[in-house]
């Protein structure tokens, strides 16, 4: 059955004081992250499937990862 609901689209922002720890990536429960071995760098990889558990928010020792509704925090690194 089709919703008549507005949608919105999740949208995870990793902040510039992101140290690349990974915890975020283990945190998450659907895969959204991954990590490049090579450059040590966080990237998110599967945005879509974000159910908005906020397990990334809280378990990120720089607060550096947000989660919201329609938009990208203007500070966001390319990840
Ligand atoms: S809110 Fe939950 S599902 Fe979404 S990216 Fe963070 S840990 Fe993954
Ligand atoms: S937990 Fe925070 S600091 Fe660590 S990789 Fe994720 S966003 Fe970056």
């Amino acid at each position: 059955m089709q919703s008549d609901l507005p949608t919105k689209s999740v949208h995870i922002s990793v902040l510039s004081g992101c140290i690349d720890c990974a915890l975020c990536v283990l945190a998450c429960p659907v895969d959204c992250f991954g990590f490049n071995q090579k450059d040590k760098r966080l990237l998110v990889i599967n945005e879509p499937h974000c159910i908005v558990c906020l397990n990334c928010e809280d378990v990120c020792p720089v607060d550096a990862v947000r989660i919201g509704l329609d938009r990208y925090l203007p500070d966001s690194r390319p990840v």
